[in-house]
């Protein structure tokens, strides 16, 4: 069950809803959205309805909700989420393309693949200064080093930026840098990190984890959405199944899956999701033909000398290219392009 209260409604409002709820013996999780705030009930949902909820002021709306998932549930909110990040939109509305490297390994790297995704019309820069690698041997990233070189880029750039936060104590430091905070798929299940990032007031992206079902992937954005943080995008980046030519294998029906469960947005990962790069540009055709709010692709200067994640990153000749591409599919669907940045506000809000 989910209370919506209305726009207006005052803390007083909020708090004598959540002590009905808990005299009643239930719990009563509090999201604080931008335009309004709506509550979970978690607990025994017949004595929820036996509650005088409907009539308390600033309660506008009380939904019953069949799934384990409420808040990010499309029930809770008909209307699909809109994520503003800089001045674009990810949203149903428009195609958003993120691009850039895998790992920030150098300035001089990290800008290249900034410039070439700029020209190329990229709306959003991803480059990662933590890396999660299966390794310990493999490159970690520069740390803050590399949130450093990330300021470069969206300096030079204009866009806004993308960067995953691998540990709780990191979230601070990193959210004073990134546009938004991603949560990779190896931390999907990471409850405290999704708790942490949950508190922020800036957009998360959330991958789905190797082996989570979309159910699980939900219950993870949820976890976010509960401490008050809705501005959630999802990103599909393949599962693990018995196929070992693709690194993993996407799962494209995860779209308009989550399209149909949920409000939030959804993305694909088409690097991460095959590991190859010649599956990209195919793979990301395909996800906007069912419906994707935007892909996210690996690039590299020189992907033959990559620290990390070469064979599937495209060649800068490449982006371009791809991103005619999309442009052409997502017409097809009478969608266009996202918009572009009207410029950028001040990081570390
Ligand atoms: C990444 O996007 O760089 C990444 C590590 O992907 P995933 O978490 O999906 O493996
Ligand atoms: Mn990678």
């Amino acid at each position: 069950m989910v209370v919506v209260m209305s726009p207006k409604a005052t803390d007083e409002d909020v708090a004598r809803v959540v002590d009905m709820v808990e005299d009643a013996g239930g719990e009563a999780f509090v999201s604080r959205g931008k335009h309004r705030t709506i509550i979970g009930l978690v607990g025994d949902t017949e004595r929820f309805v036996a509650l005088p909820l409907p009539g308390l002021p600033g309660v506008d709306e009380l939904i019953r909700v069949g799934k384990p998932f409420k808040l990010v549930a499309t029930e809770s909110r008909p209307e699909p989420s809109e994520i503003p990040v800089g001045g674009t939109l990810i949203s149903r509305r428009a195609v958003c393309v993120i691009a850039g490297p895998c790992a920030i390994e150098t300035e001089e790297q990290a800008l290249a693949a900034a410039r070439t995704a700029k020209a190329a019309g990229a709306h959003i820069l991803r480059g990662d200064a933590y890396k999660h690698r299966t390794s310990p041997y493999a490159f970690q990233g520069l740390a803050k080093r590399g949130l450093e070189i990330l300021a470069e880029m969206r300096a030079e750039t204009g866009l806004p930026v993308v960067t995953e936060v691998l540990h709780t104590t990191d979230v601070e430091l990193v959210a004073s840098y990134a546009d938004i905070l991603r949560i990779g798929a190896r931390n999907m299940q990471n409850f405290q990190l999704l708790r942490e990032v949950g508190k922020l007031h800036k957009p998360v992206m959330l991958k789905r984890g190797l082996s989570a079902t979309i159910e699980e992937w939900l219950m993870a954005a949820e976890y976010i959405a509960q401490q008050g943080n809705q501005e959630i995008v999802l990103c599909e980046r393949g599962i693990r199944t018995y196929e070992p030519m693709t690194r993993n294998t996407l799962d494209l029906s995860a779209v308009p899956l989550v399209h149909r469960l949920s409000h939030l947005p959804v993305i694909v990962d088409p690097s991460h999701a095959s590991g190859r790069r010649e599956l990209v540009a195919p793979l990301a055709r395909a996800a906007v033909a069912v419906g994707a709010d935007g892909i996210m692709v690996d690039i590299h200067p020189h992907p033959e000398t990559a620290l990390c994640d070469g064979p599937q990153a495209l060649r800068s000749e490449e982006v371009g290219p791809l991103i005619a591409d999309i442009a052409a599919v997502a017409q097809a669907l009478g969608k266009p392009l996202a918009g572009h940045s009207h410029g950028l506000s001040a990081v570390g809000g």
